[in-house]
């Protein structure tokens, strides 16, 4: 990823992604740069907190590791999660998930965790706090999003919870204090306990494999382990070098279904094979900005702002009817790479079909991986980014690939504007597909079709053609 693309997570300080009134300062379109490109890349990015702030959420670690703590014993059965996907925005106080080895305290503000077996049960501190902070960062983050996709400013302020929230309302946000693997749990291991799906995550058959239903969430760990799969489908570890004062951010389901697959939502799971011989375990926060029910996601604000709507985001979807649905994960990673294919458009888009047809094509002799690339990404440019330009009155004129690598790192090009006008992905040079790398080329399709190329970044990856020209 030598002239495309960020060598490693992108690092924005939350105060340069604080909105302004008038024109945006150079900081701002440069943080804006560096988290796009890196949800693009890795489907995450790195936080900058103020000091105070980053004290703050690490006496929140602190907290949560003595909350845990002192639950010396496994807990007893209702302690269980039910998953009941009809609860998503009601789960609160403590409760264990064996399966992901994972327990959890949420702190749902306007709703008021019911005791059981008269346990007297002292709370995680600082949650009031840590909800306040991470809310607003999850929201100004949401919004510097939306300035990268041109919608207009506060686009999502319809389906969000009310700041602060109205009597009697409760928070569909959530914050979860949690904490992974830690010794007197892993005892509980040999209780052979099945939780089913949670109501804020997806469980795959495999169990490791999760993606929020958030908008955005944040987590801010003590120990490494959170792995994020990039756009080449590798795993990459995302909390490995976090400073003190940082946390990460990737986007959920939500979001995904609100930008029409704009963005992607962020795959990941947990290690937790390092952790066996700690005591404590893996601690940590996560803030999830949820969608609040008896509204509905809708991708009108994407089509006011010129972008094309595929057939499966047109009709809005209830937040609750979202919540509740599964989703499974081949139809959001593998969804374009089907219609690459050419198989035949369909809407119901039944995970069995499509694998049968998946497999019948692949009795065809199919096209060397480079070219399919280079054909997918003509036909990318003709439908979609033409699309994009036609509808906002832009004429495309590229860009020559040598001056072009210049201009992608710099904030005034000649080509800056347009680039970030039809949405052209940060890192690629605005040159014809034709003319892009291979590699660019996929960061091309990931950012106009999203998941579209990572069967064939595999064959590339096999086939040894993957980092050439
Ligand atoms: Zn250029």
């Amino acid at each position: 990823m030598a002239n495309n693309g960020l060598p490693a997570l992108g690092r924005v300080k939350l105060s340069d992604l604080i909105p302004s009134e008038g024109i945006p300062s150079d900081s701002y379109k440069l943080s804006i740069s560096t988290l796009s490109q890196s949800l693009a890349q890795y489907s995450a990015a790195i936080i900058q907190f103020s000091a105070s702030e980053g004290a703050l959420l690490r006496s929140g670690l602190d907290s949560a590791r003595l909350y845990f703590h002192q639950r010396s014993l496994y807990p007893s059965a209702d302690m269980i999660h039910t998953g009941d996907s009809r609860e998503w925005c009601k789960t609160t106080g403590y409760y264990a998930d064996p399966q992901l080895w994972q327990e959890n305290y949420d702190y749902r503000p306007g709703l008021t965790p019911i005791e059981s077996n008269n346990a007297i049960e002292c709370a995680p501190g600082g949650l009031s706090d840590i909800f306040s902070l991470l809310g607003k960062a999850a929201r100004d983050i949401l919004d510097a999003i939306s300035f990268y996709l041109n919608l207009r400013s506060s686009p999502f302020i319809e389906v969000l919870d009310n700041v602060p929230l109205r009597n009697r309302e409760i928070s569909s946000s959530v914050l979860s204090v949690c904490c992974n693997a830690r010794q007197s749990f892993e005892g509980a291991q040999s209780h052979n306990l099945t939780a089913q799906e949670d109501g804020q995550l997806i469980m795959y058959p495999d169990h490791e494999h999760q993606v929020d239903k958030s908008l955005i969430s944040l987590v801010k760990s003590d120990k490494a382990g959170l792995h994020v799969r990039d756009f080449h489908g590798r795993w990459v570890l995302v909390d490995g070098d976090l400073g003190p004062q940082e946390a990460i951010v990737y986007p959920g389901l939500a979001l995904y279904q609100a930008t029409a697959g704009y963005v992607s939502p962020a795959l990941y799971r947990t290690e937790i094979n390092n952790m066996q011989c700690s005591i404590y375990g893996r601690c940590f926060l996560a803030f999830k900005l949820m969608p609040k029910s008896m509204t509905s996601l809708s991708c009108s604000e994407m089509r006011a702002a010129g972008h094309g709507v595929d057939a499966q985001f047109q009709i809005p979807i209830t937040v609750d009817d979202f919540m509740q649905r599964s989703h499974p994960i081949d139809q959001i990673f593998n969804r374009h790479s089907i219609q690459n294919f050419n198989f035949p458009a369909s809407q119901d888009g039944c995970m069995k079909t499509s694998s049968r047809r998946r497999k019948n094509n692949s009795r065809s002799k199919p096209l060397p991986p480079s070219k399919r690339l280079r054909l997918v990404a003509q036909r990318v440019l003709k439908e979609r980014v033409q699309d994009i330009a036609e509808k906002k009155g832009i004429k495309l004129r590229f860009c020559n690939l040598k001056d072009c690598e210049k201009h992608i790192h710099a904030l005034d090009s000649p080509c800056s504007n347009i680039r970030m006008e039809i949405g052209w992905p940060p890192g690629v040079p605005f040159v014809h597909p034709h003319d892009l790398p291979n590699k660019a080329k996929i960061g091309f399709l990931e950012a106009y079709e999203p998941g579209s190329t990572h069967d064939m970044e595999l064959n590339m990856m096999e086939s040894g053609q993957g980092s050439q020209h």
